[in-house]
């Protein structure tokens, strides 16, 4: 893994979270929160339908966040990746907190 740095965000990529909060229960800071439902999936020739987790909300505190890269580097589904950020400031300790559509990508200004 290349070295973070504190210029670097934490990307989510949405489509391979399969919400097995592996993330969250690593997370030694406990700064990211998840929410997830299941629903069931019916898959031609399949006897019966699947069960799937879909994710609903995915949120990572970046006031409590130390940019140690293990939820990065554990993540089974490179569903999480680092990616540069330029410019990010935050407006308030609120503003810290990225929900799924300020990790998407990672790549705005915040
Ligand atoms: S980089 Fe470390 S502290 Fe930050 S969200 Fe990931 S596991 Fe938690
Ligand atoms: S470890 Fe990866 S797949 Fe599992 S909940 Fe976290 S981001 Fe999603």
């Amino acid at each position: 893994m290349t070295a973070p740095t504190p210029h670097h965000f934490i990307a989510l990529i949405e489509d391979a979270c399969t919400s097995c909060l592996i993330c969250v229960q690593e997370c030694p800071t406990w700064c990211i929160s998840l929410d997830s439902h299941h629903e069931e999936v019916s898959e031609p020739g399949a006897r019966r339908p699947r069960t799937v987790s879909v994710l609903d909300d995915f949120r990572i505190d970046y006031g409590l966040c130390m940019y140690c890269g293990i939820c990065v580097d554990l993540c089974p589904f490179d569903a999480l990746e680092w990616r540069p950020r330029v410019g990010y400031q935050a407006e308030g300790r609120d503003d810290l907190v990225h929900d799924i559509a300020r990790l998407d990508g990672g790549t705005s200004d915040g």
